[in-house]
């Protein structure tokens, strides 16, 4: 494992990070024993930044468990997210750090975040609610070791931000896809000028980037490959786009499956700052530029807009309808059928009644209300209604109880 240094603190921190979001699961949650042996694996190959937060569910009690049974507290630095946007009242958020440690079965957070900040007028809140107070003593009690905060909105607002205390870490999304989305390139550079290590998320978009790709980016990878002499997954393309890059400190990755950790560490092993040649960086804009004309929603299926009131399923409509321009209109009607339709309750976008609720917490800022109109245009032609419709009626999904 390569380390990046946190200048601040002085802390060597492994170059991939372990995203605890979408830790395995089961039918009654996190699957504990799967997710240690993910876990353990990281650690004996020399990941120690684990990434979790208050509105990761279950994860924080996963992940204390997990810590517990391995005993291996001290050797990882540990991270959490404080949900104000969940907070009432001021007192909240001392409850929401307390019930973080209690479920993380620890007595101090190292690196502890503000969820979502999206813009300035949030900070100006909890100003107003004291959290400048808290965090100080929040450090004083040894509570929390750093103060950090998570970020999806504006550049110009994420500078006010960053400029408004002094942090210590900042998390932000960053991508081959699109170099200045939210703070982008440039705010990840006035965090470094600053001396703040920031943190990668979503550096495959929700995985889409990894497993979404249209068949025209494959070829252009595959292409790339075979003149290198080299087999880049599209995953290690996007992890190596990153790497190559000076300022992230952290890259995260949520893996769940021994396979993604033992790929995303050979990656992270070999993966250097420079390391990617001209050539390789063409390759890069070809397929960010094929990527872009396919990818109509930009969701990255982080489930925090659910569950919707109508039971619509958000991000599967959008999965659908994104893979029906990068992998054909069939293919699209095929995942939506079997994603939305197929179940007790289908979970399409028609349903929407236009409530709202989902648009104000979407990280993306994506007009949910209006892509879901387009999904509905695109996904449920009249054939498809009534071959849901006759599904459902012999697989006696619309039987009466
Ligand atoms: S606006 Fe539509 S999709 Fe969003 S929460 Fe309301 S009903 Fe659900
Ligand atoms: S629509 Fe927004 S909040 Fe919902 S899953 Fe997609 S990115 Fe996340």
């Amino acid at each position: 494992m390569l380390y990046r240094k946190d200048e601040i603190t002085g802390n060597s921190l492994s170059q991939l990070g372990f995203g605890c979001m979408r830790l395995p699961r089961s039918a009654f949650g996190i699957d504990i024993k799967e997710s240690e042996e993910i876990i353990r694996l990281a650690i004996d190959n020399g990941i120690n930044f684990f990434d979790t937060a208050y509105m990761y569910k279950g994860s924080e009690e996963a992940l204390g468990t997990i810590i517990n049974n391995l005993r291996v507290r001290d050797k990882i630095y540990l991270t959490s997210k404080l949900p104000w946007l969940m907070a009432k009242k001021s007192e909240d958020l001392e409850n929401y750090l307390n019930e973080s440690l209690s479920r993380l079965k620890t007595d101090y957070i190292d690196y502890y975040f503000i969820h979502l900040l999206t813009d300035y007028s949030a900070w100006e809140k909890l100003v107003s609610w004291g959290i400048i107070e808290r965090i100080d003593e929040w450090k004083k009690s040894g509570k929390i070791r750093s103060i950090g905060f998570s970020f999806h909105g504006s550049y110009s607002d994420y500078i006010k931000i960053l400029n408004a205390y002094d942090w210590e870490m900042c998390i932000l999304q960053y991508n081959y896809s699109d170099e200045n989305f939210q703070a982008g390139i440039r705010g990840i550079r006035a965090a470094k000028k600053r001396g703040i290590p920031v943190v990668i998320m979503e550096p495959l978009l929700g995985g889409r980037l990894a497993n979404a790709l249209p068949e025209k980016a494959l070829h252009e990878f595959r292409h790339a490959n075979t003149l290198a002499g080299i087999n880049r997954t599209p995953a290690e393309w996007a992890f190596d786009w990153l790497w190559n890059q000076p300022e992230p400190t952290v890259i995260l990755s949520g893996m769940n499956s021994v396979s993604m950790v033992k790929e995303n560490i050979t990656s992270a092993s070999r993966a250097k700052e420079g390391m990617l040649t001209e050539s390789e960086l063409s390759t890069i804009q070809k397929v960010r530029e094929i990527w872009n004309e396919s990818n109509k929603v930009n969701c990255t299926g982080c489930g925090y807009c659910m569950p919707c009131p109508m039971g619509v399923n958000i991000p599967g409509c959008f999965a659908s309808y994104n893979a029906s321009f990068s992998q054909g209109r069939m293919y699209g009607l095929r995942s939506y059928f079997m994603s939305t339709s197929l179940l007790n309750n289908p979970q399409i976008a028609s349903k929407c009644v236009r409530c709202g609720k989902c648009e104000k917490i979407c990280p993306q800022k994506i007009p949910i209300m209006e892509s879901l109109a387009d999904v509905k245009k695109r996904l449920e032609p009249a054939p498809f209604m009534l071959m849901m419709m006759l599904s459902r009626k012999f697989t006696g999904k619309d039987k009466k109880k």
